[in-house]
């Protein structure tokens, strides 16, 4: 893939073996893994339960294109974390939010999807768009081959920002909102009070529906952001940790918006109009998914990851309190970021400014090399069910290390 050889170092670490929160890499050493595939194994390397249950699956048939019992054992997992009643299964996570949006433009006749500045939901060409300095949509930096001008199809506000999103909603288009609960991709923004209550409400009031895209907040608990902060979506997407790596993703639906769904199509129309692919709802996703919500991923690991990533989070804050160092850092479940900001970001372009490529190559170059894995391209670490206090530790004395490199 073209980010792996973004990672720090002149190549990419290869990997021999991985089990738990470690890996080990061709050389023999052993890395504490805080990246754990960014989010895709944040189950933990390989969960026993979940081995268990794709190697039995595997002797049993792969894939049918028809529903096994698991599917519907799944969908009630789902729908119990996230309390909408209706799921759907996909390959990624970046399928189950392309799906999402079509509904949503079949269900409300309308066009635009509004994002926020500098969100990222996968490989979603409606969501690589930006503003400029005047607020016009623009294309991301990096954009490969977009297939339109993104003003064609997005609206782009600021995270926190109610006023600008009450502007976006008068444009009077708005198909869907597509929002991760809080920011984690361009560092950890945290959503102020009100903010959410005011998604629902204009969401509500100029029919957009709301997509919340739980993939990596799912770290927040069992039921991502959605249950812990009582957020009312119509969708909830999830992908990446919820079948331990092997490749599933889904979204969930209120019955309110199925219903819209299932008036506005026949069954003749619905082989190939653009949702969905062969593999999707594939026995072995399923059986892999059954056993990682219900076994590996329960709600009675969340506390102890959560603990691990306070100390994490506390490990950062007094080294950077100890040095006078204007850095902060900010927690979100079982997941920590620390960013090169005096206090924690407000919005995404807030975030983005404080980028400093070299300075954070240094810091996760310093952390490998004595054996410890950072999510890459940004400052980020996840904690696992077996993620341990010495590992934690580990990267305290290492991270305090490399600060008073710089600052020292
Ligand atoms: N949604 C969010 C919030 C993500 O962070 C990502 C990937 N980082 C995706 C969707 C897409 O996941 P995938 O690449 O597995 O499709």
């Amino acid at each position: 893939m073209l980010w792996m050889s973004k990672w720090p170092g002149p190549w990419p670490v290869y990997v021999k073996s991985a089990q738990g929160a470690h890996f080990e890499c061709v050389d023999g050493i052993d890395h504490v893994d805080l990246c754990l595939g960014d989010t895709g194994a944040m189950v933990g390397h390989s969960p026993p339960a979940t081995t268990a249950a794709i190697v039995n699956q595997l002797t049993k048939g792969i894939t049918t294109m028809l529903p096994t019992e698991d599917a519907e054992i799944v969908a009630s997992l789902l729908a119990e974390r996230f309390g909408l009643p209706l799921w759907q299964f996909t390959l990624t996570a970046t399928d189950a939010n392309r799906a999402m949006i079509r509904y949503s433009r079949q269900v409300t006749g309308k066009s635009k999807v509004l994002i926020m500045d500098y969100s990222y939901h996968g490989s979603v060409d409606e969501t690589f768009a930006t503003v400029d300095d005047e607020g016009k949509v623009i294309k991301r930096r990096g954009n490969i081959g977009a297939p339109v001008e993104p003003s064609l199809t997005t609206l782009v506000v600021p995270f926190n920002d109610v006023v600008a999103l009450e502007a976006a909603f008068s444009s009077g288009d708005v198909a869907c909102v597509l929002i991760e609960p809080a920011m984690t991709n361009i560092g950890i923004v945290l959503p102020e009070d009100g903010w959410h209550q005011a998604l629902r409400t204009l969401c509500s009031d100029h029919d957009a529906i709301l997509i919340i895209d739980e993939t990596h907040t799912l770290c927040a608990g069992p039921g991502g952001m959605t249950l812990r902060d009582g957020l009312e979506p119509d969708a909830v997407v999830v992908g990446k940790t919820i079948a331990g790596g092997i490749p599933a993703g889904a979204y969930g639906m209120t019955q309110q918006l199925q219903d819209r769904v299932h008036a506005s199509l026949t069954l003749e129309d619905i082989d190939v109009g653009g949702v969905g692919g062969t593999l999707a709802g594939n026995a072995l996703s399923l059986a892999a998914m059954r056993a990682t919500l219900g076994s590996v991923l329960t709600a009675a690991v969340y506390p102890d990851m959560i603990l691990r990533a306070e100390e994490w989070t506390s490990g950062v804050q007094s080294c950077l309190s100890d040095l006078g160092v204007p850095w902060q850092v900010t927690q979100l479940g079982a997941r920590a970021e620390y960013s090169f900001l005096p206090h924690s970001p407000h919005d995404g372009r807030e975030a983005a400014a404080a980028d400093d490529f070299e300075l954070q190559q240094y810091l996760h170059l310093h952390a490998l090399n004595r054996g410890i894995l950072m999510t890459p391209f940004h400052n980020m670490a996840l904690m696992s069910p077996d993620t341990t206090q010495s590992d934690v530790a580990a990267h305290t004395a290492h991270f305090r290390e490399a600060v008073e490199s710089l600052f020292l």
